[in-house]
């Protein structure tokens, strides 16, 4: 489940930002690509915040699709899963977006 091994870096930077105040909440934008399932991540970071400064925190993970654009017929089209498949048929595609997972804000007092 590699699930745990992101989410324990999530709490991890998110500890270390908080610097000893409270979490309350943290909103993540992953990537399709990144193959995170939400429902594990909510699982592994009440987990992994156990004992922390964000234990009890709310976590919203926002999945966005990925992006990719085919060397073959040179379109550009969305990646709503692990498929590399061009609506063309080619797979000679390269991926430009969905592969990164991002803290888009916490909150903290
Ligand atoms: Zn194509």
């Amino acid at each position: 489940m590699h699930e745990m091994a992101i989410t324990q870096s999530v709490v991890d930077a998110v500890c270390e930002h908080a610097e000893g105040r409270r979490v309350h909440c943290v909103r993540l934008e992953v990537g399709a690509l990144c193959a995170v399932v939400p429902d594990s991540m909510q699982f592994c970071f009440e987990l992994a915040t156990a004992g922390t400064v964000a234990e009890g925190a709310r976590l919203d993970v926002d999945v966005r699709p990925g992006a990719a654009r085919c060397r073959t017929c040179g379109e550009n089209f969305l990646l709503p899963d692990l498929i590399l498949l061009c609506p063309c048929g080619s797979a000679d595609v390269e991926v430009v977006a969905g592969r990164d997972l991002k803290i888009l804000s916490m909150e903290v007092s």
